[in-house]
């Protein structure tokens, strides 16, 4: 490392490592300069700019994608690729800067692209409208650092699962540095957000910490009629139950005030009847959007430390988050960093079969419906057996569905022998396997 001193004393850190800063710190910025007007032209010619070697994807180009997207481009790192299937909603305007009025129902990815493109004349940034399943894999082998602003648990698992899948090892077992592709992945929940890094097979990965992303609450509908216990089951009852039965011919419009007026009155008077506290307006959009409500500084802040922990990644420059970064702002402003272990037997980055003890006399489809809910949370598993190699259930293609379909009603201890290893494939983990084996219980 080494020192710039400017001619008005201040000093810039240089590296010599994989990019270089220089660039980045003593270039003009965008946002200003004498004549208020855009400095363009005035810009470090590319061939001097080390960090236009590297190419950078962002995966979302909403709250947080836009924030990311403007970041890049303030830190000069000009090869972006931007991939998002959402399309502009009204409702979007008032935190995604990139979109105006007349971008609504245009797609995310590509007017986020646009208009970097025209406002930031050094960046070259590529969009992609549709969605990240579609990609193959030599496109996300094509990045040098991923980094993700989504909104739900799926979408992560899926590209956590791809990215992982694209570290090669050695005989040993130990990864190939070369095809490791970090990941930064941010997420924002109101006032409370996070940011980790993942490298791919050296860190815990994004799927080590699946039980701290709790499944998707879905209310009993019994539960929600007869037994009312939490806020929640109030508001369900108010929307699910009461709306239609008040108003057979009218849909729910979830964007009006008064609708939703009327769900939180209905509801806050039924919680006063059982003596549940908590019907709040705000919960109950939440409740009937299934939405959390989206604060734009907490995505700056989320979306500020990805862009940062890119940099480092890039340049090498510092050193990087390891690995978690809470940001709590709902009471204070506090944050804490935390090394996320790597959990020993996860699906993705751990090459161990999980063992497991079931009742020889559970259907195929009981298996099934055990891996769907149980702690891997699969989503369309299907299964061979890995000694005889005997396909037991295929979900796709068709044709091959149609023939293993007979075994799901059939009982395990007629499918496949005690201690046997099953081959697990799910769409959620594309390109790897999970290996578990089954034993039965006396
Ligand atoms: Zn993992």
């Amino acid at each position: 490392m080494f020192f710039l001193l400017h001619k008005n004393g201040t000093t810039t850190a240089c590296y010599q490592n994989r990019g270089s800063l220089a660039t980045l710190l003593s270039r003009s910025s965008p946002f200003s300069n004498e004549s208020g007007a855009l400095p363009i032209g005035e810009h470090v010619p590319s061939e001097t700019n080390t960090l236009s070697g590297f190419k950078v994807l962002v995966v979302g180009a909403g709250g947080l994608g836009c924030e990311i997207l403007k970041n890049l481009a303030m830190s000069n790192i000009p090869n972006v690729d931007v991939i998002d299937l959402d399309s502009i909603d009204v409702t979007n305007l008032n935190r995604q800067f990139l979109f105006r009025q007349k971008d609504v129902g245009s797609s995310k990815a590509q007017v986020a692209a646009k208009f970097i493109n025209e406002r930031c004349p050094w960046m070259k940034v590529t969009p992609h409208h549709g969605m990240i399943q579609d990609k193959d894999l030599n496109f996300y082998r094509s990045f040098n650092c991923i980094i993700s602003g989504l909104d739900n648990v799926e979408a992560r698992r899926w590209l956590n699962a791809t990215v992982c899948s694209l570290v090669e090892l050695d005989e040993d077992g130990d990864p190939d540095p070369e095809t490791i592709i970090p990941i930064v992945d941010g997420g924002t929940e109101g006032f409370a957000g996070q940011a980790r890094v993942i490298l791919p097979r050296i860190t815990s990965c994004f799927e080590c910490s699946l039980d701290s992303f709790p499944p998707q609450k879905t209310f009993p509908l019994c539960t929600v009629a007869e037994t009312p216990r939490l806020p929640e089951h109030c508001i369900a009852y108010a929307f699910t139950i009461q709306w239609p039965t008040v108003f057979p011919d009218k849909k729910l419009d979830s964007d009006s005030p008064d609708d939703m007026k009327w769900v939180y009155e209905k509801a806050l008077i039924r919680s006063q009847k059982y003596d549940i506290e908590g019907v709040t307006y705000m919960l109950t959009m939440g409740v009937v959007k299934n939405i959390i409500p989206a604060v734009a500084s907490t995505n700056a802040i989320v979306s500020a430390a990805c862009v940062n922990e890119t940099v480092k990644l890039l340049t090498f420059c510092s050193q990087t988050l390891n690995t978690y970064m809470m940001f709590m702002g709902k009471s204070g402003v506090y944050s804490h960093t935390f090394v996320y272990e790597k959990k020993d037997n996860c699906p993705v980055c751990s090459a161990t079969v999980r063992k497991m003890q079931v009742s020889p006399k559970m259907t195929l489809n009981e298996l099934l419906q055990t891996l769907r809910d149980g702690d891997l949370r699969l989503q369309a598993p299907s299964v061979t057996a890995a000694t005889s190699g005997k396909t037991l259930y295929m979900q796709k293609p068709a044709a091959l569905q149609k023939i293993t379909k007979v075994n799901l009603d059939k009982k395990l201890n007629d499918l496949i022998e005690d201690g046997e290893e099953l081959t697990i494939t799910d769409p959620l983990f594309p390109g790897t396997s999970l290996g578990l084996s089954i034993f039965f219980e006396n």
